[in-house]
């Protein structure tokens, strides 16, 4: 068997991304052009509006930097869920005119899948449990009995939505995660905050309004309060990490998402997987936020699984869970 080429579009939040993968696992190309703003989270609408704008040429600036013409391509990937209807729509027009122009096959794949796949194929891991977290997906998934399962979550938002919400009360601006990180480094005490775990779940929604309130008696340095933030949310993701490695009797830890680019985040799960003697995975940042290369991917694992996909089957899937994806694959 020859090898395939697969061109992946992701598109289920800010990001529109373009990635060329082969099916030995070369990724030759990822490009991407991020919805960005001044002030506020992401305004769908305007996301949307930007993908619109800029798919063409981030389409063409994929096909150059992989060097290759659209003959010779074999598939066309797109990220069919979970994530922002006004998005996602974008990214399936685009992969639908593609496969139609191109006369190529078309395959819709789950996007937090995509995240632990990438993981499994650019590390030595093989089969983590995948701590995803991202602006707006914060979950703990892992492969057992035959899908791909969520063994915890957030009850409310995305931890890098909070870390960010957190950032703008500080005056940080956004994204505020990379700043939130800066900043933590010249702190001098640890504050204590609530802890939210609940079973397997997480929630910010209370922490936040804690924060708030201390910010506002004006008895805490902000460096101590953005240290103490990340030690305490990632102390609980982690927590529940743990929980889940011990649970499926599993032995590496992949982080996933934006906020996986956090180098405290970082040190701490070295730290639990290393008293675990488990293995921790990480990817370096271009993989660890949204990208193209997971999906082209992830359609061509599909792929060459057997996996094909009617038109009629491309419909956008904004809230699919990952337990809802048959995998073939394995
Ligand atoms: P995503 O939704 O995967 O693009 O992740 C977005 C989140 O990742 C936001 O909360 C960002 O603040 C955070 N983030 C992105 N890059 C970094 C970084 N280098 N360090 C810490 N947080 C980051
Ligand atoms: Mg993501």
């Amino acid at each position: 068997m020859g090898k395939d080429i697969s061109i992946g579009i992701e598109s289920t939040a800010h990001t529109f991304g373009v990635g060329i993968a082969d099916s030995e696992g070369r990724l030759l190309a990822n490009v991407k052009d991020s919805y960005t703003t001044e002030s506020g989270g992401i305004v769908p609408a305007q996301a949307a509006e930007h993908h619109v704008k800029v798919c063409s040429q981030v389409v063409k600036d994929a096909l150059k930097t992989a060097g290759i013409n659209p003959q010779d391509i074999d598939i066309v990937a797109f990220s069919q869920s979970p994530g922002l209807g006004h998005t996602l729509r974008i990214g399936a027009m685009a992969a639908r005119s593609l496969s139609a122009l191109w006369k190529k096959p078309i395959i819709g794949v789950n996007h937090c899948i995509a995240h632990l796949e990438i993981g499994n194929m650019l590390t030595d891991c093989t089969d983590p449990v995948l701590l995803y977290v991202s602006g707006a997906n914060t979950q703990v998934i892992a492969y057992e009995g035959g899908k791909y399962r969520i063994f915890g979550e957030s009850l409310d938002g995305g931890i890098g939505n909070f870390l960010d919400s957190f950032a703008r009360e500080l005056g940080l601006g956004f994204p505020g995660g990379p700043k939130l990180y800066e900043l933590s480094l010249k702190a001098k005490s640890f504050i204590e905050l609530p802890y939210v775990v609940k079973g397997m779940d997480v929630s910010f929604g209370g922490i936040l309004t804690n924060l708030k309130q201390k910010l506002a008696s004006g008895k805490y340095s902000k460096a101590d309060l953005a240290y103490s933030v990340q030690e305490t949310v990632f102390a609980m993701m982690l927590e529940v990490s743990e929980r889940a490695m011990a649970h499926c009797n599993k032995e590496e830890l992949l982080l996933g998402g934006g906020v996986a680019c956090n180098k405290r985040l970082q040190e701490m799960a070295k730290n639990m997987c290393g008293e675990r003697g488990s293995r921790c995975c990480i990817l370096s940042n271009e993989f660890n936020v949204d990208n193209g290369a997971m999906i082209a991917w992830l359609g061509l694992l599909e792929y060459n699984a057997g996996v094909r996909m009617k038109l009629e089957d491309t419909d956008i899937r904004p809230y699919e869970r990952t337990d809802d994806v048959d995998v073939t694959w394995r």
